[in-house]
């Protein structure tokens, strides 16, 4: 069996470590690079023995000299808290470490997914969002480094493609939670589960009433690969998310329900430019790749509340 030789850029990271268990299981020869910014070696420790599976320290703002079949890039912080430590990095690393992926493919004739967000849409003025939408993105505020740097990245990928040929794969992510998120990383599901285990005040920014649209891990990964392995000349960009939408106050209710948590909740001041609704239309992923989500939100809670009960004994 001829194994296909697939990177994995930021595979250390929370979604990028799933991604690595799953080409594993599906037979690949899985490279995961990753300079552990805010991954961690525990993600993939349980992989390190596999002859198949590859750990590389690197960082993807310089070229990586390797042969493979298939670029999956992951690499760039994704919470706001991490994105913003270091923003003109996280910026360079988006469009440094696309240029360089690109670059890969270009020499290797290897296709390339990106990892793109949602946050290209900003505070979208249109709801839900479909990929036809520019978007509403403010250019100078504390989330730009990452919309930003993302929606250049989009860029590359396509002025590449249209230039060199590159197959490229664009995949819009929309929220996405479950085992392995980090625990101090400050996004909203890690967050509210740490507090209610922990019977802490959950922290809701503003009144609560902004929304988002919650997608369980394993639906993400599987939408993943079916994008990466789309008919040839499929490039997106493709929406992945599920699309029922919550309020923070109702994903906070849920989780205090879930847990049986005694935790109050208490109003922290809204960070700026923090959008007020999001919510994918997915239609071009169930025509294009006959996906949708299968996991609730309901059940994909339980199943995280259960990885950081176990994490925080
Ligand atoms: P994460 O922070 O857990 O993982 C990112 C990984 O990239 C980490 O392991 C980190 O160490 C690594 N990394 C960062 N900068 C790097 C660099 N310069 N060189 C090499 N490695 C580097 O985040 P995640 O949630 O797993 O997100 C993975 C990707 O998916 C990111 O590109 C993110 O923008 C995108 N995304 C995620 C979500 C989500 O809800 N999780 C939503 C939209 C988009
Ligand atoms: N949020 C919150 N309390 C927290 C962390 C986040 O109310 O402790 C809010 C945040 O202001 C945003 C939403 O939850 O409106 C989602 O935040 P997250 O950082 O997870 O993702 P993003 O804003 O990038 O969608």
């Amino acid at each position: 069996m001829k194994r296909n030789r697939v990177l994995v850029t930021g595979g250390a990271g929370f979604l990028g470590s799933h991604l690595c268990d799953r080409l594993i299981k599906d037979g690949n020869d899985v490279i995961c690079l990753d300079n552990l910014f805010t991954g961690s070696k525990d993600n993939i420790r349980h992989l390190l023995g596999n002859p198949y599976f590859e750990f590389i320290r690197h960082d993807i703002t310089q070229p990586v000299y390797i042969e493979c079949d298939q670029i999956y890039n992951l690499a760039c912080p994704a919470s706001p808290k991490w994105y913003q430590k270091d923003p003109i990095y996280t910026f360079q690393t988006s469009v440094y470490g696309a240029m360089n992926c690109l670059g890969l493919a270009k020499r290797t004739g290897a296709r390339v997914l990106q990892a793109s967000t949602s946050e290209i849409y900003g505070d979208p003025d249109i709801h839900p969002q479909p990929e036809s939408y520019w978007g509403n993105v403010n250019t100078i505020g504390i989330r730009s480094c990452y919309d930003e740097g993302k929606r250049a990245a989009e860029t590359l990928f396509f002025d590449y493609h249209r230039k060199h040929d590159i197959e490229i794969k664009v995949m819009r992510i929309f929220n996405t939670y479950g085992p392995r998120m980090d625990t101090g990383d400050g996004r909203v599901v890690s967050n509210f589960i740490v507090q209610a285990l922990k019977g802490d005040d959950i922290t809701i920014y503003g009144n609560g009433e902004q929304t988002r649209s919650f997608c369980y891990v394993d639906d993400l990964i599987e939408g993943m690969v079916r994008l990466m392995n789309s008919r040839a000349g499929f490039t997106g960009p493709v929406n992945i998310g599920n699309p029922g939408e919550f309020s923070i106050r109702e994903l906070a209710d849920l989780i205090i329900e879930l847990t049986g948590s005694k935790s109050g909740i208490i109003n922290n001041p809204l960070p700026s430019d923090d959008p007020k609704q999001r919510k994918p239309l997915i239609d071009l992923a169930r025509k294009e790749l006959n996906w949708e989500p299968s996991v609730q939100l309901r059940e994909g809670l339980v199943r995280t509340i259960a990885y950081f009960s176990e994490l925080m004994v």
